[in-house]
């Protein structure tokens, strides 16, 4: 049994995809199989990828023991609560995408069904007025919880992520992982050498000559895919006909009080600005398609929309929407940009980097890779991949804008089936079905399809059950509830003063 242990990971890159995944394995394999990881200072890495998903919570604190507080002082970090979307499906439209729950559901149905009725007869308030984050968002309010809240209150639990500085992260965690055993190895790598039988990565050589053996290897080497692709020419599904946003200009401003907890996506006439507010700087950039805007003229935007004045001058990114065709082949498993970008909007990448470390962790081979391993491994980070890509074209598609051809494409673009049906389904009496494990779940998906202006004609039928008075207390209670809860939160900036103030950079 032991004799098909694999002994020898190397990790092959030293990214936030990188230093998480070499965090990972040290933590749980580091006793039977030695972690190296390498990584170049010269090439560096892509520094971008500052705001998250609550996801990373559990990760940091359930799978690396991280703590919170020196996870946020550490990174100079900040809560997010949601994503304020400007601009995207009319001109002058804003909507927040808040995290966790809509309401609180009652019986077989989700809570919005009940508001969906009192709104359609215009006795209700906009949907962002029922769930915590989005009524904290743009207050500015933040608590992680509230203590005394009975465990079925949408205050008991109040969902939030983090912004962070990307490249603080990198470091904290090569740090962490240097104490847990991981052994780093500087230099570029200049050759991977494979198996003649089989193709399978035996070692790569180093500029210095050295070579580093392994039985797996990890991919994170970014966009470029060193082994995943330029080894084993694994091949990629290239979506840039539904996202068709392909560049981004990325430039950081001085940081802006009071620091939101929320990022902000205001669509522009060829894609999307974001602004991520760090404790000690504000990160942002326009995402746009090559097709219709070129590089100095989005630069120039960027620099004329910021908050703040720009610390740096605006730096360009190539990518191009979409996923490796394996994620996994032969002994090389593909984490972070070099198994696929899906464009920065609702930030998942480095979730999907989170939820691949989980999955390769309960898939992890044996030196014999038996098959089924990477073929499950494969079809589950694939479904992830389509997922969240329909997710992502619902905020492009849903627009009723027309005044640039850029959104004049989008809004007529032909779509996956899979999202029709999710949106017609929608349209006509306000239900969604989550698809399996799809992570973006129901109240994501009503908050957005809602904030691109899809409005339900109807609703579920059993809401007519319900006695229109206590419909309107139960609708408008939830409301009352969260305004007074919320009213006496402290504000963001006195939470992170207090407890999770950063050293000054
Ligand atoms: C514009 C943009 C915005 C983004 N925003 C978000 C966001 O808000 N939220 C989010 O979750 N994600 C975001 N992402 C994605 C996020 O940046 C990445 O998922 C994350 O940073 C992981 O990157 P990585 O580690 O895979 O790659 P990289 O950071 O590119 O690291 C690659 C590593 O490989 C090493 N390497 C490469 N070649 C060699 C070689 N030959 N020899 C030795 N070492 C080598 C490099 O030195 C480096 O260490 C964004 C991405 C882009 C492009």
């Amino acid at each position: 049994m032991t004799n098909n242990r694999i002994q020898r990971v190397v990790v092959v890159g030293g990214g936030s995809a990188g230093w998480m995944a070499a965090a990972a394995l040290a933590t749980y394999l580091g006793k039977q199989a030695s972690v190296r990881l390498i990584e170049s200072e010269e090439i560096g890495i892509v520094g971008v990828g500052e705001a998250s998903v609550p996801h990373i919570r559990m990760f940091n604190s359930q799978m690396l023991g991280i703590a919170e507080t020196e996870f946020v002082k550490r990174t100079q970090g900040t809560v997010k609560l949601g994503i304020e979307f400007k601009d995207w499906s009319r001109i002058g439209d804003s909507y927040i995408h808040g995290f966790g729950v809509i309401g609180r559901s009652l019986g077989p149905l989700p809570f919005h069904q009940f508001w969906l009725k009192l709104f359609q007869s215009g006795r209700a308030a906009a949907i962002g007025d029922y769930s915590a984050q989005t009524v904290m968002a743009p207050q500015g309010k933040f608590v992680p919880g509230v203590g005394d809240a009975p465990p079925s209150s949408p205050l008991s639990d109040i969902a939030y992520a983090y912004h962070f500085d990307a490249s603080l992260y990198a470091r904290f965690l090569r740090e962490l992982s240097a104490q847990r055993g991981v052994q780093r190895i500087e230099g570029k790598i200049v050759g991977v050498n494979q198996r003649a039988d089989d193709g399978y990565v035996e070692s790569v050589t180093m500029e210095n000559g050295d070579v580093v053996e392994g039985e797996l290897f990890i991919d994170c080497s970014g966009f470029r895919g060193l082994l995943i692709e330029q080894t084993l020419k694994t091949g990629y599904v290239d979506w840039t006909h539904w996202l068709p946003c392909d560049r981004a200009m990325a430039v950081p401003s001085e940081r802006i009080d009071p620091i939101a907890p929320y990022t902000r996506a205001t669509a522009r006439a060829a894609g999307w600005q974001w602004r991520i507010p760090l404790q000690h700087r504000t990160g942002n950039g326009y995402v746009y398609a090559s097709r219709y805007l070129g590089d100095d003229e989005a630069a120039a935007t960027l620099l004329a929309n910021l908050d703040g004045k720009a610390l740096a001058e605006p730096r360009p990114l190539r990518f191009t929407p979409g996923m490796r065709k394996k994620f996994w082949n032969k002994n090389v498993v593909a984490l972070g940009l070099a198994s696929g970008f899906l464009e920065p909007l609702e930030s998942t990448s480095i979730y999907m980097v989170q939820s691949g470390i989980s999955r390769l962790l309960s898939l992890f081979p044996g030196r014999d890779f038996n098959p089924l391993l990477a073929e499950r491994f494969n079809r589950e980070s694939a479904f992830e991949y389509e997922r969240v890509r329909d997710f992502l074209i619902l905020h492009y598609h849903a627009t009723e804008r027309n005044d640039t051809p850029f959104w004049n494409y989008c809004r007529t673009m032909s779509i996956p089936d899979s999202l029709k049906e999710a949106m017609d389904l929608f349209r006509s009496d306000g239900r969604y079905f989550r698809n399996g494990d799809d992570f973006f779940a129901l109240p994501s998906w009503v908050q957005v399809m809602l904030g691109q202006r899809i409005m339900p004609q109807s609703y579920h039928p059993i809401v007519d059950d319900m006695p229109e008075e206590k419909l309107v207390q139960y609708v408008e209670g939830m409301r009352a509830t969260l305004a007074r809860a919320v009213a006496a939160m402290p504000t963001h900036g006195d939470w992170i003063n207090r407890y999770w103030k950063a050293a000054a950079q």
